[in-house]
């Protein structure tokens, strides 16, 4: 057992990104003592697409983030969707949950001001410090963690009956205590740059659904996934592309390549040139459909992408992550409130259950989704007609961008909240 006197926090919240800066906010605001640790230094760059959809806003909109325009945000009011032979643009749609607007702000200051937040909220962040892996107790219970912190990298443990891993898809911290990810469930893979582009304030952010494999010129193949271009109003845009693991061009394709290929094909005037490009490509893995999971056990809660939360039909990441840390602190607040041992325990066990209530029956349909359209011929059917019957648009596009009212709504919202509900969280 963690004695009082070892103790140095109430909960540690390992990485402050998107999850763990959310959820060590709402901890500290319901007057928890939260030890938020993080292995860089803010600002810093995190390779992202840098936006939101209104699913991602209402979560700003619930920690009490301004944002407004006047307060840096770029608004878009839908989506654009781009194929070979047509193009449409969708306004978000109106729901009840969900604002009519998404946002992009680059990840260099989006991460910075919610970890501003989580200190002004009163959590405890230490920054250049990297958790190396989970400390356990004789019954394998997590108790703390050990880290390096400082330039020098000065060993140093850390102690308090609750952890929560917010460390991103290298999820150290679930690996240290053998939690692995789940290879049958979809991973995907996704690059970007940024462009100096007169497309930057362009009011809709963009998805191009057709990324053709022309490594062999006799027969091209469509790939599963699709190019972005999100306007950041600064006289840049972020493009990027991302593909799913269900197809097997996944490990033998070059997608530094594979985009430059593409943004080869744009217009000229869009600007999306080697000329205009500021800064490297990068890229890493997205952990889709939750690939890790349990999401709690013994002591350790895993949140956003370290439990694998990115929505394997988009690729959207940040939303299920701040969605996962308003979860994760309501059980937390709750279990805390009661004296440890089994009642604590079932306080904690309500994480993985909410979670699972909200995105686990949409994920495993999206699962599915994957491995269909990881077929080219599924992936091209889809392209060439999915988008073209009028009738069944709103419910592909509310769909792929999470955007529809679980509870309520329309017929569409009801229809994928029933398919939601109807399809067994994956486990
Ligand atoms: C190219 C690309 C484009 C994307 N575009 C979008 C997009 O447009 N919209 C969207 O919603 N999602 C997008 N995603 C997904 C999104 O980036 C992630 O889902 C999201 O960042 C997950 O948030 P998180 O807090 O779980 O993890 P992260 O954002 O990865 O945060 C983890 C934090 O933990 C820290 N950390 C890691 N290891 C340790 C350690 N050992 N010790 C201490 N600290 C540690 C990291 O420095 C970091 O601050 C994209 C991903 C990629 C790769």
């Amino acid at each position: 057992m963690t004695t009082l006197q070892q103790r140095d926090a109430e909960v540690i919240v390992v990485g402050a990104g998107p999850a763990g800066s959310t959820v060590a906010t709402y901890l500290a605001r319901a007057g928890v003592d939260v030890l938020l640790l993080e292995k860089t230094v803010f600002p810093r760059e995190k390779v992202c697409g840098d936006g939101l959809t209104p699913r991602g806003v209402k979560q700003l909109i619930d920690l009490g983030i301004d944002t407004s325009q006047d307060a840096g945000w770029v608004h878009s009011r839908g989506l654009r969707i781009l194929t070979g032979d047509l193009t449409l643009e969708l306004d978000w749609p109106e729901l009840t949950s969900y604002p009519p607007y998404g946002v992009s702000r680059t990840r260099q200051d989006f991460d910075d001001l919610l970890a501003k937040t989580a200190v002004k909220a009163g959590a405890r962040l230490l920054e250049r410090t990297t958790v190396t892996g989970a400390i356990t107790d004789a019954t394998g219970r997590v108790v703390g963690v050990e880290a390096k912190t400082g330039e020098e990298k000065r060993p140093v443990s850390y102690r308090a009956p609750l952890v929560l891993a917010c460390d991103g898809v290298s999820a150290r911290l679930a690996l240290s205590v053998g939690i692995q990810k789940n290879e049958k469930r979809p991973m995907g893979v996704a690059v970007r740059r940024y462009y100096k582009s007169p497309r930057h304030d362009d009011p809709f952010i963009e998805g191009h659904l057709e990324l053709w494999d022309r490594s062999d010129p006799a027969r091209p193949k469509l790939l599963p996934g699709y190019g972005w271009a999100f306007p950041l109003g600064d006289g840049t845009v972020n493009i990027g592309l991302g593909m799913l693991s269900t197809s097997k061009a996944f490990r033998s394709t070059d997608y530094r390549a594979l985009l430059r290929q593409w943004l080869d094909g744009t217009p000229e005037e869009w600007g999306y040139r080697e000329e205009n490009a500021i800064g490297k490509v990068g890229g890493a893995g997205l952990p889709m459909g939750f690939n890790r999971t349990p999401h709690y056990r013994d002591g350790l809660l895993l949140l956003g992408d370290a439990g694998g939360m990115v929505s394997p039909f988009n690729g959207e990441g940040i939303s299920a992550a701040m969605e996962s840390a308003q979860l994760a602190a309501e059980s937390v607040v709750q279990a805390l409130a009661r004296p440890a041992g089994s009642s604590r325990e079932r306080a904690l066990q309500g994480y993985p259950m909410a979670v699972a209530d909200m995105m686990g029956g949409y994920y495993r349909l999206g699962n599915v989704f994957a491995k269909l359209i990881g077929k080219p011929a599924v992936m091209r059917a889809a392209t060439k007609y999915g988008l073209r019957i009028n009738k069944l648009l709103p419910l592909v596009y509310k769909g792929l961008s999470g955007c529809y009212d679980a509870k309520g709504g329309d017929v569409v919202d009801r229809l994928i909240a029933a398919a939601s509900r109807a399809t067994p969280s994956p486990r």
